[in-house]
């Protein structure tokens, strides 16, 4: 069992490390909020009072925060992470969804000095954080990822290696990137065949096991009805939410807009999952588009 220092104990970062907690294994959590800390400790686990502390000794160190500035922030800056425990020689892995330069910069500033650094964002949401079902895309070299293996399944379920570092936040941005579009092609294609006076639940009878079949269409439906567990029969409570979809939409036209690479359809779900957030519907599920739709519809 192994000594974890853990950073971030909000909405993921709390249940992931109680799950630690409950494989056995010893964690000193931090987190900037006071509230956060007290939960962890009502889990079992015990406060740090900072950063530092957290990871003092620790084998292993795991970040969970909002986004790249963060990361750098803990590990890099003035009293950062990676200075703080080299001579100790711990396996680092950053869960947080953020851009892939910054999992590079940090993953290089730890192999700089001599540490191994995996970039291992999930998905599977808070439920998939509470259960330990989450799926981690994970990049950083194979010795650190094996090393990172028990660790990862006491949290998670489905556990690839993607490739190199920034692989994990590559492979997470274009498979949100992929959905995010595709939610609203769903919608799109439910909201035209209600006005050419199609049932939706004979729609979704024939494009379930059409080509045009999908994840959002077979177990997300948008459109109320179809599918009885999906997040649009209960007012789209989350879920994922629309606001994090936005940010990781956002985060791969980063990536494209760096690396040239175009995205005419993922430019445009930005701007629509935008204007679904400024709607006051960011922290609904992200199927809410549906709804948002529906409402541009003439009558
Ligand atoms: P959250 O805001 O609930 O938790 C982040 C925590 O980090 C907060 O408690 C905050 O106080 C803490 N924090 C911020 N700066 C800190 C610092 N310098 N030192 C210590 N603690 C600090 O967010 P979350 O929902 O837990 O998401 C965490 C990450 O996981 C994000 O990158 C998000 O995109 C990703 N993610 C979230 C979900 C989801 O469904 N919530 C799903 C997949 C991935």
């Amino acid at each position: 069992m192994a000594i974890i220092g853990f950073i971030g104990l909000g909405n993921m970062g709390g249940p992931m490390a109680a799950n630690l907690l409950k494989a056995g294994h010893r964690v000193r959590g931090f987190d900037l909020s006071p509230a956060a800390r007290e939960a962890f400790v009502a889990a079992g686990g015990e406060a740090a009072a900072s950063a530092a502390e957290a990871a003092r000794g620790a084998e292993v160190i795991v970040t969970m925060l909002p986004a790249g500035e963060h990361v750098r922030e803990v590990w890099l800056h003035q009293g950062g992470l990676i200075e703080a425990v080299k001579a100790a020689g711990p396996l680092l892995i950053d869960c947080s969804t953020i851009d892939v330069a910054s999992a590079r910069e940090v993953s290089e500033a730890a192999r700089q000095a001599g540490l191994d650094m995996l970039d291992a964002p999930v998905s599977g949401g808070t439920v998939g954080a509470a259960n330990a079902t989450l799926t981690f895309m994970v990049g950083g070299p194979e010795a650190a990822f094996q090393r990172a293996l028990p660790i990862l399944q006491a949290m998670g379920k489905n556990i690839f290696l993607a490739g190199g570092p920034g692989a994990g936040q590559a492979a997470k941005i274009c498979n949100n990137m992929m959905l995010a579009i595709n939610m609203i092609g769903v919608s799109e294609g439910f909201l035209l065949a209600q006005k050419l006076g199609l049932d939706w639940d004979k729609l979704h009878q024939i494009t379930s096991t059409a080509t045009s079949q999908s994840w959002a269409l077979s177990n997300y439906c948008p459109a109320p009805g179809p599918v009885p567990t999906a997040p649009s029969n209960r007012d789209y409570a989350p879920g994922f939410m629309a606001a994090l979809m936005l940010k990781d939409i956002k985060l791969a036209q980063a990536a494209a807009e760096a690396t040239g690479s175009p995205t005419p359809l993922a430019k445009g779900a930005t701007s629509i999952y935008q204007a679904v957030v400024d709607a006051g519907d960011g922290a609904k599920d992200f199927s809410v588009v549906f709804r948002w739709l529906a409402a541009q519809q003439r009558t």
